[in-house]
């Protein structure tokens, strides 16, 4: 039987600024190394500053998904030397002196099956590393830090998946998830990045990293399994290791050993208090979450009587529920979710699209609906 767990990262991609300072979490739109400052870039002396609004965003996350909320969270450093991180640690979070991150154990259905999530934490993303060179010989490695700090929140679940299928649904409902809570923009590139553990009949766990896609995390899986299988049929044993996604060959290769937590040498954050989440602030938390992907469901079909399909495809994206809501009134509900469902989700399919002619089609929406009233009443 196959055992796949997955580790996603996910960046706040809807935040103005990174989780210590007052840099944008929008570094995408900025020349290398222009968006950093002392905290951020790891200068001796700054103290960091913790975003509440991050914390506020991946608390909704680990409502969402159904997993506890600890009333008080911590945060701890995470010592390791790699050019990426100016600090050398990291600061994230840990629950092996009690549940201190900010969601615990929780679970999301995917069709029939149960997903568990293990944890949620809250951590900053650290800088990029870019290559560039011809050959191995002769490459030279870049450092940007315009992305270290940003906020990101790390999804970590039990080994729950038995095909690349079930990964592929689930990530699939996540990334609906985290687009209706208005926190991230999962399709932004680089804003979702994942690991994965596979293991099959029961044997050693190989876990890949780097994956850097939802797409690239399908196949890795998908290609590991086969890799395995290939090992297990000729009786060779399958190791123990870390292997990493080569992107352009599209396999996985063998790398470092792996690393235990203890290796992290793990200390409390000295420098951010405790964040209290009491009952009071989380039953606020709840009262400004949008509403569910499912409330939304089961709403179209109830007082709209919309096809259960029809909800189903309107409810799940953002964009075109957001549409939906404005567009429709209570006689003409069925006839527009009918509209965007078959007429204009072919039109507009790709976020760039979605942005530039978003009025344009709201106003196309409107004429449509018009005309079609007009054409029913002769
Ligand atoms: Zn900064």
């Amino acid at each position: 039987m196959t055992k796949i767990g997955l580790e996603i990262h996910c960046q706040l991609t809807n935040l103005e600024s990174k989780l210590f300072c007052s840099c944008k979490a929008n570094y995408r739109e900025f020349e290398p190394n222009q968006n950093i400052c002392p905290i951020c870039a790891g200068m001796p002396g700054s103290l960091p500053r913790l975003n509440q609004e991050a914390v506020k965003k991946a608390t909704m996350i680990a409502m969402a998904l159904n997993c506890s909320t600890p009333e008080k969270i911590a945060f701890f450093r995470k010592n390791y030397f790699y050019p990426d991180l100016p600090k050398n640690f990291q600061i994230t979070q840990l629950n092996i002196y009690g549940d201190t991150s900010v969601g615990g154990s929780g679970s999301i259905s995917v069709g029939d099956k149960k997903i568990r999530i293990t944890r949620i934490q809250l951590e900053e993303d650290p800088g990029r590393l870019i290559y560039e060179g011809s050959s191995s010989k002769n490459q030279i490695t870049l450092v940007d830090y315009n992305r270290a700090g940003t906020p990101l929140v790390e999804i970590v679940t039990e080994p729950d998946f038995e095909t690349p299928k079930e990964v592929r649904d689930f990530l699939n409902i996540l990334s609906d998830l985290l687009k209706n809570l208005g926190v991230a923009d999962p399709s932004l590139e680089g804003a979702m990045r994942a690991d994965a553990n596979v293991s099959i009949h029961g044997g050693n766990k190989v876990e890949i990293k780097n994956i850097g896609s939802f797409h690239d995390l399908e196949k890795a899986s998908h290609f590991e399994i086969t890799r395995q299988e290939s090992l297990h049929d000729r009786d060779i044993p399958i190791v123990q290791e870390t292997r990493h996604w080569d992107d352009k060959r599209k396999i996985t290769v063998s790398s470092r050993s792996k690393e235990e937590d203890l290796d992290y040498r793990y200390f409390l954050e000295g420098d951010i208090p405790w964040v209290k989440i009491n009952s009071k602030i989380q039953s606020e938390l709840k009262l400004q979450m949008p509403e569910s992907i499912n409330s939304k469901k089961e709403r179209y079909v109830t007082k709209y009587n919309i096809p259960i399909q029809v909800a189903d495809v309107l409810s799940s994206d953002k964009f075109y529920s957001d549409l939906f809501e404005e567009a429709h009134t209570e006689s003409n509900a069925k006839e527009v979710a009918n509209i965007i469902t078959t007429e204009l989700m072919g039109l507009v399919d790709t976020r760039e699209k979605r942005e530039t002619s978003m009025m344009q089609f709201k106003l196309e929406l409107y004429l449509e609906i018009h005309l079609k009233m007009h054409y029913m009443k002769f």
